[in-house]
């Protein structure tokens, strides 16, 4: 695609409008929403009425004023993007904390079958917030295999099959309808890992009779860094479930403080702690951007995206890692190259932010709120510059930073 073209089709793209509602600074082009989502220009104003109106000037009259509403109310504008019911989410914690008391829950729950079934080389928290919640039931344990076993490895011992639906590396995507039908089948529950997924691809999770979800909100949602988390369980399982760590917001009348510990019906047992409200403020204001978007516009565009980057990679001679089915996918693209981790740091050099996975592995995230086609075609021009002139091999682009 020449700049012409790039630019007669962000003149034509239905979803361009969403671009102002984000701050990208002047002359960057942002390929790392998958990692950390850019600003939306509304978050600024909701953090500081937030302060000071809402804590400042209300002050602890807040909680009565929509505060101890909000992991309920954040979490159905969340049900929306996901195929849930607005009363099968809620708004809490971190991804890590929420995997683990789901995973504690379904444990025990499924006993006697003991085994979490997932992937190895999934996303490092899953497996080692697996490791950690087998420990506290007794017979448990975690099994890890390739993906390419996974099939074969679902068996009567099989308490719960645990997948990052879009895998962070190569955006490999899991049939969330067929993985849960199969261990259904093989009487296992499912939780997905959705962070990967939420606001990059359509998801239907009643559809596809998942049972459990979690996932991230500073990545698609553009929650801000360290953004609260989300979880959802079905209402199959929502009276079955209870939360390992039972907080006095999970109880059913926290206000009545009483010594022993009773789980709130529905979606409110799983908060555990008093919910983090400057933190919330954000991600709603994030979340908001998405009430109206289209979905499968935002499924195409990022096809398209992905088609556009991917022939670039392929002219410098790149090894796409990513599917080339857009069915098979999420929403960003991934190379493999010895020096990734050096072009990667020569391209935030020059202002194009993508992000290296180690070993090899140089990571775009497409985001069709905010990206164009100009700036793919603009970022592929400067990838290939710098991978057909060998600028990366500056010393200057080795030293290792502390995140990647
Ligand atoms: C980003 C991400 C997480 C993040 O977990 P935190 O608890 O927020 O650090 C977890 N799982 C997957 C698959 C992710 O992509």
């Amino acid at each position: 695609m020449t700049l012409a073209e790039a630019q007669a089709r962000d003149a034509a793209d239905p979803l361009r409008a969403y671009r102002d509602a984000f701050h990208i600074p002047e002359g960057v082009i942002y390929l790392d929403g998958n990692s950390l989502g850019p600003l939306p220009r509304t978050t600024p104003a909701a953090l500081a009425d937030m302060a000071e109106r809402q804590w400042g000037d209300r002050l602890i009259r807040s909680w009565n004023e929509g505060w101890i509403e909000a992991p309920r109310r954040v979490g159905a504008k969340i049900a929306r993007l996901i195929g849930a019911a607005e009363d099968e989410v809620i708004v809490a914690d971190s991804t890590s904390v929420n995997l683990f008391k789901l995973l504690v829950a379904a444990l025990r729950h499924a006993t006697p079958r003991g085994t979490i079934l997932s992937e190895t080389g999934n996303f490092p928290t899953d497996l080692h917030i697996a490791e950690g919640a087998v420990g506290c039931v007794p017979g448990a344990r975690l099994h890890a295999v390739a993906r390419d076993q996974l099939a074969t490895s679902l068996d009567s011992e099989t308490a719960l099959l645990m997948l990052t639906h879009v895998h962070y590396k190569t955006s490999e995507c899991f049939d969330m309808l067929a993985w849960s039908a199969k261990a259904r089948e093989n009487g296992a529950l499912t939780l997905w890992d959705l962070s990967h997924s939420v606001g990059a691809i359509p998801i239907d999770l009643n559809g596809a009779g998942a049972d459990m979800a979690v996932g991230c909100g500073y990545k698609y949602l553009n929650g801000g860094p360290g953004a609260p988390a989300f979880l959802y369980v079905s209402k199959r399982l929502q009276d079955t479930l209870a939360s390992p760590l039972s907080g006095w917001m999970g109880h059913a009348a926290p206000f009545g403080f009483a010594d022993a510990y009773a789980p709130a019906p529905g979606m409110t047992r799983w908060l555990a702690g008093t919910p983090p409200m400057l933190g919330m403020a954000a991600l709603e204001a994030g979340l908001d951007i998405w009430r109206d978007v289209d979905q499968q516009q935002v499924a195409e565009k990022s096809a398209a995206l992905f088609d556009t980057l991917a022939a670039v990679g392929a002219a410098a001679g790149l090894d796409c890692v990513s599917p080339a089915d857009p069915a098979k996918r999420g929403s960003h693209i991934s190379f493999r190259h010895p020096d990734a981790y050096a072009i990667c740091q020569a391209l935030i050099d020059r202002r194009v932010i993508g992000d290296f996975r180690d070993p090899d592995i140089l990571r775009f995230g497409l985001t069709p709120l905010y990206l164009g086609f100009a700036d793919v075609v603009r970022a592929g021009e400067i990838l290939g510059e710098i991978v057909s002139s060998g600028a990366y091999r500056d010393p200057a682009y080795q030293a290792r930073n502390a995140v990647t």
